[in-house]
């Protein structure tokens, strides 16, 4: 537990990138593949990709993706040298702007190869693309008819295609049929590409082995979420969050707390107010289900998440915790992201990827 809470901000977000390393490390062992990429989209899943992606390079990964463009543009500047591939593909005519950066495009229909194809052919250098084939998620990719009716056309190889791709729908489910069915057809579509490096795991799919290939590509499991839904978490925490406390105030039965009055004190309460709020990326969406960590004891939100402040049922907390300035934890200290996101009514994908700009950052290594 820190001791102290920021001055300046309303939280602080500590991320420790030894974590994240030795995740990539847990990740890279689970997956038995040949080489273990890591997925840094969404700035790194809100942990930062300038710092968390030259992390990663120095732990030994040698392979990125991204999702847009710009987000390519970003992790090229922090890995000169890595190969950093961008999972939307990309926008007609935008071409130019991956090859000067040299990023990957992941192309995911007949169109976009030859669009790449035609790149590589006027500038007479052939660079390289994944090919996503969509084995079920039916949301980008060629269909499994399309990928198997491409292998073989010239195309392929001018478009540079250098790895076979797939998204896994729900990994995460243990025995999951879909899942086994999706491996099943991504084999298939492999075989059609011979010599070509294959790619089909996410951070889930990294502990099956119906879904090992030649590149694992884990993303969430690297910040800390768990993999395995419903098991221990293998991973180590890499996000931790801490809100001053402003006030500390006792309230009488029957006094209500926050916009809109939706908590009643049913008893006499202590409340403590956090400075920290939804404009900092904490969903207002756990307002009645939040929880904050406070001396080592887990405290219910009262009332409504506001923009800026939380109040806090602090009443079971040990006094000598609740100091104005003293920290709560939350995200930590056994709350950890899987749970965050279950009392926001979302997953901890998103509790990451909304982190906002406006906490003090602090990186540990
Ligand atoms: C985001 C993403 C990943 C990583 O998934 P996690 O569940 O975060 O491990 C892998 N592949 C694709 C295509 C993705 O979009």
């Amino acid at each position: 537990m820190s001791e102290s809470s920021p001055i300046g901000h309303g939280g602080r977000l500590t991320i420790d990138l030894s974590a994240l390393r030795a995740n990539w490390r847990i990740l890279a062992k689970a997956a038995e593949c040949p080489e273990t990429a890591a997925v840094i989209k969404a700035d790194a899943y809100g942990c930062g990709i300038a710092r968390a992606a030259p992390a990663l390079w120095r732990e030994g990964c040698r392979t990125f993706f991204v999702a847009h463009l710009s987000e390519g543009l970003t992790a090229r500047q922090a890995l000169p040298d890595a190969a950093i591939y961008v999972l939307n593909g990309f926008p007609p005519g935008s071409a130019p702007a991956y090859r000067a950066a040299g990023l990957r495009p992941v192309l995911g229909s007949r169109d976009e190869v030859a669009e790449w194809a035609a790149a590589n052919r006027a500038e007479g250098v052939t660079r390289p693309a994944a090919l996503h084939v969509d084995t079920g998620m039916n949301r980008l990719g060629l269909s499994v008819p399309e990928g198997l009716a491409l292998a073989g056309d010239p195309i392929v190889a001018e478009a540079g295609i250098d790895l076979l791709m797939s998204h896994l729908v729900s990994a995460e489910v243990e025995h999951d049929p879909l899942t086994d069915r999706q491996a099943a057809a991504f084999a298939q579509v492999r075989d059609a590409y011979p010599g070509i490096r294959a790619s089909l795991a996410n951070s889930s799919g990294d502990f099956l082995p119906s879904c090992r290939a030649d590149l694992a590509r884990p993303g969430y499991a690297l910040y800390g979420g768990n993999p395995r839904p419903g098991r221990d978490n293998p991973m180590h925490p890499v996000v931790r969050l801490d809100a001053g406390i402003l006030q500390v105030r006792e309230v009488p039965a029957g006094e209500t707390a926050g916009y809109n009055a939706r908590w009643t004190a049913h008893g006499p309460r202590r409340l403590a107010t956090l400075s920290i709020g939804y404009a900092d990326g904490y969903p207002r969406s756990s307002t009645g289900r939040g929880e904050a960590v406070v001396g080592g004891v887990r405290c219910p939100f009262a009332g409504n998440v506001s923009m800026d402040l939380i109040i806090l049922d602090v009443t079971e907390a040990p006094q000598d915790a609740l100091r104005r300035g003293a920290p709560a934890t939350l995200i930590g200290d056994g709350l950890d992201l899987d749970t965050v996101g279950r009392n926001a009514g979302t997953i901890g994908y998103e509790i990451l990827t909304n982190l906002g700009r406006r906490y003090e950052r602090v990186y540990r290594d």
